[in-house]
């Protein structure tokens, strides 16, 4: 492209929102051929919500109440979680039960150290209940996994089936709970508990130890998917382009998230760790594609650094904006489509 034609193709870009970081990138934009966005706080708000507390009935599963098959009970066995209504566990729960807001408050207050959206969700959501979140006594990040803290003398983790069975914890119990709060398109995660006093003994005594874990109850977040996600994915479709999803959270989040927005199931690549986000798009480039990574936090900047373009979104982390070659100034995935109309238009001019 001349120099003249480049310079209209940034400034009408500029005047939409749409920072190319120089002449060349304007000029690749147009060869891309596949979009991969990340999922939360790009194709979503990426303001979580509490929208579930279930309690599981870990006395029970203990001591093997029910039929005692395979040794756990199963969720939909289970009188306070059944017909999957948060709302009434409380008024089933035995007095030497935990109730939701007891399972609530464990959470919050273990999330009270993290700064994860879907931790501010939860003490958020506790609080709005009229729950007192306290400190935790000690706290632990998981990245891409979860949180471990110490509440009221006790370990507390909350998190995803990976976290609980590194712990040595067993999720399946809460299988059917966590796969219909999922194919709803939330993040549910498990909430578990083990005394102190067994869990340091963790390392030194090997399998025994792991009958200490409790699971003590389910919470889910849920996002919103942006308004304009869904036609941001059919334009592009339209244009020729394959859309994809790259996503932490969840296999059957995503694919619902997915759905929603009008992404191939097919295309969705979840359960992907913050430190893998760039082999991701560096795999799917192996395949030959020319890809763009649209994404707005501080994870997705090693994929942008990657992708053949990387775009940041939205006010987004200055990390983001930073590593992108494109920056979009508004919240709006329809500015993709337009980023890429912009480079095709001012290079066919010159052509
Ligand atoms: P994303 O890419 O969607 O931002 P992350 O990589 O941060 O996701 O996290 C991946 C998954 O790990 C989440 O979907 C959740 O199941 C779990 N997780 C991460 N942080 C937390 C947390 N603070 N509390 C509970 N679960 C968490
Ligand atoms: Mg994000």
């Amino acid at each position: 492209a001349t120099p003249a034609a480049t310079m209209v193709g940034t400034t009408i870009g500029a005047q939409n929102g749409v920072l190319f970081k120089g002449g060349d990138i304007l000029e690749r934009a147009k060869d891309v051929d596949t979009v991969v966005f990340d999922k939360t706080g790009t194709l979503t708000e990426g303001e979580m919500e509490l929208t579930d507390v279930v309690v599981f009935d870990s006395v029970a599963s203990e001591t093997q109440r029910t039929d005692g098959a395979g040794g756990s009970v199963d969720a939909d066995d289970n009188p306070i979680t059944d017909g999957g209504g948060a709302t009434d566990g409380g008024q089933l729960a035995a007095p030497d039960r935990l109730t939701e807001d007891d399972v609530l408050r464990l959470a919050a207050t273990a999330e009270h150290g993290s700064e994860h959206p879907l931790a501010r969700a939860i003490v958020e959501g506790a609080k709005a209940r009229g729950i007192e979140v306290s400190d935790p006594e000690n706290f632990e990040n998981v990245p891409g996994h979860g949180v471990r803290a110490t509440v009221e003398g006790s370990e507390v983790l909350v998190g995803n089936r990976k976290l609980l069975r590194d712990e040595g914890i067993d999720p399946s119990p809460a299988a059917a709970t966590m796969e219909r709060l999922e194919s709803e398109g939330k993040t549910a995660m498990l909430v578990a508990m083990r005394d102190s006093e067994r869990s340091e003994n963790r390392d030194a005594s090997g399998d025994q130890p792991r009958a200490a874990g409790k699971l003590l109850g389910v919470v889910a977040d849920a996002d919103t998917v942006k308004e304009s996600a869904k036609d941001a994915v059919s334009a592009l479709r339209a244009r020729g382009l394959d859309v994809m999803m790259l996503t932490g959270d969840n296999e059957r989040t995503a694919r619902a998230v997915a759905e929603q927005v009008g992404i191939d199931p097919a295309n969705v690549r979840a359960e992907v760790l913050p430190e893998d986000k760039s082999d991701a798009v560096e795999a799917i480039q192996d395949e030959g594609r020319r890809a763009m990574m649209v994404g707005d936090g501080v994870n997705d900047a090693p994929a942008l650094v990657v992708a053949y373009v990387g775009c940041a979104i939205g006010s987004g982390t200055d990390v983001a904006i930073e590593a992108a070659d494109v920056t979009l100034m508004r919240n709006d995935p329809l500015d993709v489509v337009k980023a890429i109309r912009i480079s095709d238009a001012t290079l066919a001019k010159i052509q």
